[in-house]
């Protein structure tokens, strides 16, 4: 919260409180008794003044030792570092190390028209001479020609913002200073998750939420995904319930089985499974045992695995903006 007390109001009001004690005492105030005056009215000005709230996003992911902040200034994310440092006992913080600096990377990216694994350059870049003129070129919607930028570089200018797309899903324009802005989803369906999930672009709503890191959380969830769509294909059979084997007495008062265990009959296989809430058995040959045996094995893991896939999708929908109160 911001309090709006312009300096010409507290002016107004000084100099006539400075009128008011000239009349009184006979002299004009001097420089300190009018700074004493500037700070009572300050002071009594203040409570009447208008506030101003802000509100900064600030998203703090636990699990994997992240904290965002909604902004791209460096003075707003300060004064929410302070709000928390005074509102949270302990909350040691530091700043996201990269082994090479963003212009340096940007630079190698736009060099190489290779941008890392799962994201695209895109055609708004900037690049900056190093030297003191900081001289600028900006492209702007506008593709270049790798020759022309290898010029630039050459000339020792580095690549200053990038716009880049990151799986033809989210675009964004990563800075030197390692910040994202311009953060948009497009709109696209997720390939191969068809059914589940749609983003649709609201750009206005989902922001500069997104640091590299949750990028690369995300990326670990589409891989994920895949991986567990590659592992399903390769299941045939799937069967649930459970298989056991036991021998059994025929109920024979005169059958040996009547007396001794060893000489019960069988193997039996006995398959126990629920069908529409109730369970329901049947028993099966030992060859189909062998089968049955497999595909319940089968079912076991792809149960694993679709409780895999749920988790990885929540990480996805995660990622996604709420709603806003
Ligand atoms: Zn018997």
């Amino acid at each position: 919260m911001k309090k709006l007390l312009p300096a010409s109001v507290v002016n107004q009001v000084a100099k006539s409180r400075a009128q008011e004690a000239e009349e009184r005492q006979g002299y004009k105030p001097g420089r300190k008794q009018m700074k004493d005056i500037k700070e009572a009215v300050t002071d009594e000005l203040i409570p009447k003044a208008f506030s101003i709230f802000r509100d900064t996003r600030v998203w703090i992911d636990p699990v994997n030792r992240w904290l965002l902040i909604d902004t791209t200034s460096a003075a707003k994310a300060e004064e929410v570092l302070a709000l928390l440092s005074k509102s949270i006992d302990s909350f040691p913080l530091q700043p996201v190390q990269v082994p090479q600096s963003p212009a340096a990377a940007m630079t190698c990216w736009l060099a190489a028209d290779e941008a890392p694994a799962g994201f695209t350059i895109d055609q708004d870049t900037e690049l900056r001479a190093t030297g003191d003129s900081r001289a600028a070129i900006r492209y702007v919607r506008q593709s270049i020609e790798a020759a022309e930028v290898r010029k630039h570089i050459d000339e020792g200018k580095q690549c200053t913002r990038l716009a880049m797309t990151w799986r033809d899903r989210i675009s964004f324009v990563l800075t030197e200073a390692l910040t994202l802005k311009r953060i948009a989803p497009l709109d696209v369906r997720l390939k191969r998750h068809r059914s589940c999930i749609i983003i649709e672009a609201r750009p206005q709503q989902i922001k500069q939420h997104m640091t590299l890191a949750s990028q690369r959380a995300l990326q670990r969830a589409h891989a994920r995904i895949d991986a567990i769509h590659a592992s399903l294909g390769s299941f045939e059979l799937l069967c649930s319930g459970t298989l056991s084997q036991r021998m059994m007495t025929c109920g024979k008062p005169n059958c040996r089985c009547a007396t001794d265990p060893g000489a019960r009959h069988g193997p039996y296989y006995q398959w126990v499974r629920m069908r529409a809430g109730k369970p329901s058995q049947r028993y099966v040959s030992e060859q189909q045992a062998v089968i049955l045996h497999q595909a319940i094995e089968n079912y076991r893991q792809v149960k694993k695995l679709l409780r895999e896939w749920e988790e990885n999708t929540e990480r996805l929908i995660d990622a996604v903006q709420p709603p806003q109160p």
